[in-house]
Formats: C-alpha cells, structure tokens, sequence
C-alpha cells in the first residue's frame, strides 16, 4: 500500500467521508481482500470479462435472428459457427496470455502515477472530461499505430490476422496478433496514465469506466449493425460500426477508432464512407460486394511473376 493510500485509509478512520451505496462497496471490497493488488487485479480482470463477452452475446443473437439482417452492414456474410469458435478460441488465448499479466500489474502502475484508488470517487464533472479527454488521446493513438499498423513492415507479420474478417462481428474486436493486442492495449491503459502524469488527478474509478467504455466502443464497431439509431446518426463525429465495417470491408482507409475526424481531415477516409456523409444510405454494392486484400494481390503477383500496380484492393464476384 502506497503512503498516500495509508495516509487517506488513516484520515478516513478520524473522519469518515460521506460515502454513497456504491463507494461504500468499493471500499468494502478492498477492505475484504486486503490486498490492493489482488483487488484492482480482479476487479479490472472481472470486468474486462464481463464487457467484452457480455457486449458480444447481444450481437450474437442478433446474428441468429433473420428479421435482424435488414440492419446487418454486409449482409450478404454472416458469421458462420466454425469462425465464431476459432475467433472465441483466439480470444481466450490473447486474454489469458497477453492481457491478464498486465492486469494484474495495473494495481503497481496505479500507485506509481498516484492514481487514487479508495473511495470518495471523483465528481461527475471530473470524470465527464477526463472520459471526453481519455477518448480523444485514444482515437490520435489508435488513428497513427492503426496506419503505421498498414505499413508494409507491420501488416502481414502483424495486422493481417485482424483482416481475416472481412466482414467483421463483435467478438473481433480484440482477435488480432498479440504485439497488436499490446499495442492496441497500450493506447487504452496509456491514456489514463498520461493524463494521470498531467494532471496530477486521475481515480482508478474513471479508469475502470474508461475502459468499459472503450471495450463497448471496440466491440460495437465491429459488431457489423448500423441502425437508423446508431449513436453515429445522432453524434456524425462518432465513427460507430459503419465507419470501421468500411475499413474491413476494404483494407485501407479508416484508421481512426472511436471519431472521424482524423481520416476525415487527412483524406483517409474510405470512399464508401465519404459517399455516405451525403446520402446517409448504403448502396447494394457496398453492402454485398467482396472486395480482396490487396497484400494477396500482391502476393499472388509476386509468385505469378506479374509486376505493375498490384497492391490496390480489387473487387471480386460474391
Ligand atoms: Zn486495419
Ligand atoms: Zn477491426
């Protein structure tokens, strides 16, 4: 335990804080495990869990149900059982592996960038701009890392297998090469901790539904609906699941993760999504056509012994 926790856990026994219901719980938690460590470590593991594969299942079931295909983006490729096994069993994997030691590390991070983590939780103001700051600092990550990720060095030895799904489904969202996991990993833990170093204010409260948030936002971008309710319909910065489905779809353009405005200003956008901003509507072909990566145009080149362009993405017969 840190000196500052020790310090607050010693103030609070001379003067207890008003605690609400839910800080009362937070506290009791730590109290029962006594152990911070293992605490934040559950805690975030749980939740990490319990958002990712809890967001999935909604998308899930709507996959099994015919009457929901109208608002499918490609609708023309359902998930079929062998990919959501090999895509669940990828998953698993990466969590066990990649993610879970770093969680439970998280609690060391924590008290090395003073990061509070006891009751009393920040204000609601607090959290609503350290949240709209955390969001913005992730998409500028994710938006330069996903482009550096589509370099000729980094994509096929690391990118590609995110590609494998050309019409991506929600539990996609974190099936990807594990230097991709860490790295995609780095922007959304990274974040908070910069902010952390300048501000001096961060609670592992905002942090914990930071990266709920950020999970929801990861897994219903690749959940492949665009409903007339979409928060991007409402919000037009919001990417949402038509902008990263393009991306997919496509293989180049849309790099950014939660807004537009990164492929918007710097002309990276896919055609498809560009179209759209003016009619609001999908076409048949951007609904049902299949289009190739190009690094297996490329490929398929270089065997043939074929040179000219070849790493422009091609359209192909369904
Ligand atoms: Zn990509
Ligand atoms: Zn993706």
């Amino acid at each position: 335990m840190s000196v500052n926790a020790t310090a607050q856990k010693v103030a609070e026994a001379i003067i207890p804080p008003h605690l609400n219901w839910l800080e009362q719980k937070w506290n009791g938690w730590y109290d029962y495990m006594n152990n911070d460590t293992l605490a934040t470590g559950i805690l975030l593991l749980v939740l990490h869990e319990g958002i990712y594969f809890g967001r999935s299942l909604p998308w899930l079931i709507l996959d099994a149900m015919p009457s929901m295909r109208k608002y499918k983006i490609q609708d023309n490729r359902p998930p079929t059982r062998a990919e959501y096994i090999e895509c669940l069993k990828s998953v698993i994997t990466a969590h066990t592996f990649v993610e879970a030691v770093p969680i439970f590390g998280f609690h060391f991070v924590c008290e090395l960038f003073n990061i509070a983590y006891r009751a009393p939780f920040p204000s609601a103001w607090t959290v609503i701009w350290q949240l709209a700051a955390l969001f913005l600092m992730e998409d500028t990550w994710h938006y330069w890392g996903h482009r550096a990720l589509h370099s000729k060095l980094l994509y096929k030895p690391v990118h590609k297998m995110h590609h494998k799904y050309a019409a991506p489904f929600g539990l996609t969202a974190e099936y990807a090469h594990p230097i991709e996991v860490a790295f995609t990993g780095t922007g959304t833990v990274g974040s908070p901790l910069l902010l952390a170093y300048l501000t001096g204010d961060m609670h592992l409260f905002t942090v914990a539904i930071w990266i709920s948030l950020r999970l929801i936002q990861a897994v219903d971008s690749h959940s492949g609906y665009d409903f007339p309710w979409s928060l991007c319909h409402w919000f037009p910065m919001w990417a949402g699941a038509d902008h990263h489905d393009d991306h997919h779809h496509y293989f180049v353009g849309n790099f950014a993760s939660s807004f537009r405005h990164w492929d918007y200003f710097l002309g990276t956008e896919t055609p498809a999504t560009t179209r759209r901003r003016d009619t609001g509507k999908f076409t048949a072909e951007e609904r049902h056509e299949i289009v190739e990566d190009p690094d297996d145009i490329a490929d398929r080149a270089k065997t043939s012994g074929v040179s000219g362009k070849t790493t422009t993405a091609r359209r192909v017969k369904a």
